[in-house]
């Protein structure tokens, strides 16, 4: 490859959510410079299915590509996502249940309240600091509201809240598929059977069971958790994250909406005893699943617990059984090809990141390739910038383990017991705990880390990492109270669209 060109002919191997995202990314990119993209996907072997809740950064996907909310989220039986709710992962009185919200602009007075709080209380101030008490996203949640201003308050404008999607993942696949498609993305059905190489290693053609051969400059490994190319064929190793994210199955069970209920717009990620289970609301039902680590319950105990979680729901309906593998290739990026998606790392679903991850290692790939002249050195570069995205997403989940206080199982306890969490995480629990200056210590990280201040004050103080004993508020500084903020959230969120009837009327942003 030459400076500042792009490859001539690329080759996507997968048609998932990986495959799907980095034809549109690269085609948009590069369609001006003559580029050929082929993607090949077998019809024997499927996608993974699942993936429906999204981090912010999927609003830019879209905008970059030019594709309106109107157009996409009909299609995809997309929702609003406000933020996360985390029921169970505390036992301190008043945490059983917090959220890690989208921020607002209109946060700027009672949620800046909440730091407040959630300062003097880990000095030892008696204070409320659940953050679902003080931000306007967990009071959309509560009141069933989408994160836009309903149309009698100037609708729909957004006051600077941001916000996330859930979605039906087969139904963005296709989505994705049709605009990669429309772009000139060539789609090609086949398995690949065999992968040829060049004398210095780089791959030079795949061979399909049908005995075409397609040869190409570049390739893009999106073949999921097998790694068809990066792992299989270039023998790139795997860094196993097991030893402090020990969830590495899943269990998926679709129920019905209600449509009489008010629609939701947040996930609800409930601890149960071996893992977590999600609640992920799309506008035609509600996918639901359990992550859950094989060595504490086998399962067909996990299928019995997630049922009996979601009740009468899920009578009747077909569970899918799903093994994870958690952590990273050492190297994303090796010879002439690059790995995107499941095939590249996953670090398992508890803050939904891994479309957010496809989107900065695709975007990254093009920044290296045209600001800097191609060679050795930028691609290493790049392999350290990705490893230090997924480290520093890891680290933040898990904290969430880590920071647990349930006494009921093993797993739980062997989760905030094992002292396998990295010298970053450790350095910035020890400054939290011990009352020091915790902005300094987040800024310190920098770059390194990839949730910033709000979300970690909001776990941090969510799970009710406080001390034991505190003592009353100094005379004259009465910390603004739950119930107070709470009144003051809900005044603010009356101005907001009902989602259901929002997603009805089309109601978006661009
Ligand atoms: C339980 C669970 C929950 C998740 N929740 C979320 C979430 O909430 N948010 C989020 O962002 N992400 C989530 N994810 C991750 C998300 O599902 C994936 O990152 C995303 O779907 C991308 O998958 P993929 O395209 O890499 O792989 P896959 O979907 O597995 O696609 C692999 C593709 O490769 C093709 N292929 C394989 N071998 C060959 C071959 N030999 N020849 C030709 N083609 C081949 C297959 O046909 C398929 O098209 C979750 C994952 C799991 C397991």
């Amino acid at each position: 490859m030459s400076p500042s060109r792009p490859p001539q002919h690329v080759v996507i191997v997968g048609g998932g959510s990986a495959g799907w995202m980095t034809a549109n990314l690269l085609m948009h990119q590069w369609r001006e410079r003559g580029v050929r993209i082929t993607l090949i996907e077998s019809s024997e072997i499927g996608t993974i299915g699942v993936g429906e809740g999204s981090t912010p950064f999927l609003r830019d996907f879209f905008r970059h590509l030019g594709i309106s909310e109107q157009d996409w989220m009909p299609a995809c039986n997309a929702t609003f996502k406000c933020g996360i709710r985390f029921p169970n992962w505390s036992t301190v009185p008043g945490y059983a249940s917090y959220v890690h919200p989208f921020f607002n602009q209109e946060d700027l007075a009672i949620g800046s309240q909440f730091f407040t709080n959630a300062c003097l209380r880990r000095r030892g101030t008696a204070a409320d600091a659940n953050p679902q008490d003080f931000f306007i996203a967990a009071e959309l949640a509560r009141q069933g509201k989408a994160p836009l201003y309903a149309p009698q308050h100037g609708g729909p404008s957004n006051p600077g809240t941001d916000y996330a999607y859930h979605f039906d993942a087969g139904l963005l696949g296709q989505f994705l598929k049709a605009h990669a498609e429309s772009l000139g993305v060539r789609h090609q059905v086949g398995t690949v059977a065999e992968v040829n190489r060049h004398e210095n290693g780089d791959i030079a053609a795949l061979r399909l069971h049908d005995g075409t051969v397609l040869a190409g400059d570049f390739f893009v490994d999106c073949s999921g958790f097998k790694g068809l190319l990066i792992n299989e064929t270039l023998g790139e190793p795997f860094v196993s994250y097991q030893d402090n994210l020990f969830n590495d199955r899943a269990i998926a069970i679709p129920t019905a909406l209600d449509p009489a209920a008010p629609l939701p717009s947040e996930t609800v990620s409930t601890a149960l005893t071996c893992g977590w289970a999600w609640k992920i609301p799309l506008s035609s039902r509600f996918g639901n699943g359990y992550v859950y680590a094989s060595q504490f319950i086998s399962d067909d105990q996990a299928e019995a617990e997630l049922r009996q979680h979601l009740g009468p729901a899920a009578d009747g309906q077909t569970a899918r059984r799903l093994k994870m593998r958690v952590g990273r290739v050492e190297q994303h990026w090796r010879n002439n090809c690059l790995a995107i998606g499941l095939s590249q790392g996953f670090i398992e679903p508890l803050e939904a990141t891994a479309l957010m991850l496809i989107q900065f290692s695709v975007q990254c790939f093009v920044e290296s390739l045209e600001q800097a002249e191609f060679s050795r050195r930028n691609q290493a570069a790049y392999n350290r910038r990705i490893n230090q995205m997924f480290e520093g997403v890891r680290d933040y989940v898990v904290a969430h383990y880590h920071l647990n206080t349930r006494q009921d199982t093993a797993y739980w306890q062997a989760n905030r017991a094992h002292g396998r969490i990295s010298d970053r995480l450790a350095s910035i629990l020890e400054v939290w705990d011990r009352g020091g200056d915790f902005e300094a210590e987040l800024t310190r990280h920098g770059n390194a880390l990839m949730y910033f201040r709000p979300s970690w004050y909001c776990l941090l103080a969510g799970m009710g990492r406080f001390p034991a004993t505190l003592q009353p508020p100094r005379l004259g500084h009465v910390p603004l109270s739950a119930l107070q903020a709470r009144k003051e959230t809900a005044g603010i969120a009356g101005r907001f669209q009902d989602h259901r009837a929002g997603l009805a009327q089309g109601l978006s942003l661009a």
